[in-house]
C-alpha cells in the first residue's frame, strides 16, 4: 500500500496537520508516524498550557500572525468539543525602570498586533493580583489555558475515526526519496508515501538531514524546569502573572501560571540540556551532546549568552537563586512553596553563526515538507500552522 501523505510526528502540530489534511483531501490516505507509545509525549505534553495571545511576536512574523488565529481557533475546537480552558487573561509585571521601559515597548507590539492591552500603576495592580507587586503592569485579557494534551488526543481520536491512521512505537530510521514517492524505513518496514510531512520537533533538523535538505541550523535542547505551588496557592491568584522579558531571548522568563487543574506552576528557567528527550536533570546523551558540542553555532550562542547562561545553570542547581526570580514580583513565595514538577524541554533552532531561530522555520525538498523550528507558541498556533502546511502541499505538490 502506498500512502498519500505520511506525518511524522504525533506532537499537536503533527496532529493537527494530519487532520486539517483529511479535511481538505477527505478521500486521500494518511498515516501519521509516532515512535513513542502515546501521542503528545514530547513538548506538547510538557508545556505550561497557555494559550497565548501574542504579545511579543515581531509584527508581520509568522509567530504573530499564527498566535493570534491560533488562540481564537484553539478556544472555539475547545468549546466545540468540550475540552477545558479558561480565558483568565495574563499580567506582566513591571519591577523596575528597565523592565517598566521594555513594558512600554510590549505595550506598543500589542497594540501593532491588534491585541487588547490595558496599562495598569503600581497601585492598580495590587488592587487586581494583592500578591503580586511592581512598578507597574500591562494586562492582556485574551490569554487563556487549557490541556494542549487533550487537544492532541481529541484531534487524534477525529482523526482515526475518520479513516486516517496513526502508528505508535514507530521510530522513523532513515527517509529516501525517490522519483514518485518516498520510502520510509522504520526498525522492521518500510512505509511508502507519495509525500511526507515531518513535524518532529526535538529531531526536526535530524529528520530533515535524513532527506539531504540543505539546512544551516542544529536543534539545541533548552531544558524548561518547573515547581508547583502547595494547593493552599490555587485560589490566590486570579491571572497568569509573567515577567518583562529580556527582548534578546525567545523565552518568557519565570511566570505564575494557573493551570487547568487549579493547580498553579511557577516555571519554566530555560538551562542547556544535554539530551534531547531527556527529563531528569542528569540525563545525557552522547549522540546529542557531540551534536552540539561540533556544531560552530553551538559555541557562538553560547559566548554571546555565557553570562545569562550561567545565571540560569546556577539557579537550576540552587532553589533559592531560583525562587528569587519569583519573588521579584511575587514577595510572599517562601523557599518551601517550591514542590516538584517535571520539566520540560525546548526544541530552539541555532544557526551556524550563533543566532537563535526566533520565527517559525520551514523546509521542503520535492516531496516533503519540514517543520524546522515549531517553538512557543507552536502549541496554541498548530491549528493555523496545519493550514500553512496544507496550502504549501496544494502549492507544491502534484496530487
Ligand atoms: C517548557 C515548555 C513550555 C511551553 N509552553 C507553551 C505554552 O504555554 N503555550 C504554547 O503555545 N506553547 C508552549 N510551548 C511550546 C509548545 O509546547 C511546542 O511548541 C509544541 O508542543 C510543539 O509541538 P510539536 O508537535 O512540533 O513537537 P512535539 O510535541 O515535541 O512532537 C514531536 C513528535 O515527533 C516525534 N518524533 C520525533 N522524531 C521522530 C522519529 N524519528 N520518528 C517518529 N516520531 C518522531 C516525537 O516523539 C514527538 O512526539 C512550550 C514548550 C516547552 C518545552
Amino acid at each position: 500500500m502506498i500512502y498519500d501523505f505520511v506525518i511524522i510526528g504525533g506532537g499537536i502540530v503533527g496532529i493537527s496537520t494530519a487532520r486539517q489534511l483529511q479535511n481538505r483531501f477527505p478521500h486521500k490516505h494518511i498515516m501519521v508516524l509516532e515512535k513513542e507509545p502515546r501521542p503528545a509525549m514530547h513538548q506538547t505534553g510538557h508545556n505550561s498550557g497557555v494559550i497565548h495571545a501574542g504579545v511579543y511576536y515581531q509584527p508581520g512574523s509568522l509567530k504573530a500572525d499564527f498566535c493570534k488565529r491560533g488562540a481564537i481557533q484553539t478556544i472555539s475546537f475547545c468549546k466545540e468539543h468540550g475540552i477545558p480552558y479558561q480565558q483568565c487573561g495574563k499580567l506582566l509585571v513591571a519591577t523596575n525602570s528597565l523592565e517598566y521601559e521594555r513594558m512600554a515597548v510590549l505595550e506598543a507590539r500589542c497594540i501593532q498586533n491588534g491585541i487588547d492591552v490595558k496599562r495598569y500603576s503600581g497601585e492598580e495592580l495590587r488592587e487586581r493580583e494583592p500578591a503580586v507587586s511592581g512598578v507597574g503592569a500591562l494586562f492582556v485579557p485574551a490569554t487563556g489555558i487549557t490541556d494542549y494534551r487533550k487537544i492532541t488526543g481529541k484531534l487524534a481520536a477525529l482523526l482515526v475515526e475518520s479513516g486516517g491512521k496513526i502508528c505508535f512505537g514507530a521510530e522513523v530510521k532513515a527517509i529516501h526519496e525517490h522519483r514518485d514517492s518516498v520510502h520510509i524505513l522504520l526498525a522492521s518496514q518500510t512505509v511508502k508515501s507519495r509525500y511526507v510531512i515531518a513535524c518532529g520537533g526535538l529531531m526536526a533538523d535530524r529528520l530533515a538531514r535524513m532527506m539531504h535538505i540543505d539546512i544551516d541550523f542544529l536543534i539545541i535542547p533548552f531544558r524548561g524546569e518547573y515547581y508547583q505551588l502547595p494547593a493552599r496557592y490555587n485560589n490566590t491568584f486570579k491571572h497568569l502573572i509573567y515577567p518583562i522579558p529580556d527582548p534578546e531571548m525567545p523565552f518568557l522568563g519565570v511566570h505564575l501560571t494557573r493551570m487547568i487543574d487549579g493547580s498553579v506552576t511557577v516555571g519554566p528557567n530555560a538551562v542547556l540540556g544535554w539530551k534531547r528527550e531527556g527529563y531528569g536533570c542528569l540525563n545525557l546523551n552522547l549522540k546529542d551532546s557531540f551534536d552540539m558540542l561540533t556544531f560552530p553555532g553551538f559555541w557562538k550562542v553560547m559566548g554571546k549568552n555565557l553570562l545569562s547562561g550561567i545565571g540560569e545553570f546556577k539557579d537550576s542547581l540552587y532553589k533559592t537563586g531560583y525562587l528569587e526570580r519569583v519573588r521579584k514580583y511575587c514577595p510572599l513565595l517562601t523557599r518551601s512553596d517550591l514542590l516538584p514538577y517535571p520539566a520540560g524541554i525546548r526544541a530552539q533552532a541555532v544557526k551556524k553563526d550563533g543566532s537563535l531561530v526566533h520565527d517559525f522555520l520551514f523546509a521542503e525538498s520535492r516531496r516533503s515538507l519540514h517543520v524546522c523550528n515549531a517553538p512557543s507558541p507552536a502549541a496554541t498556533s498548530a491549528m493555523p500552522i496545519a493550514d500553512y502546511l496544507c496550502q504549501k502541499v496544494v502549492d507544491t505538490f502534484e496530487l
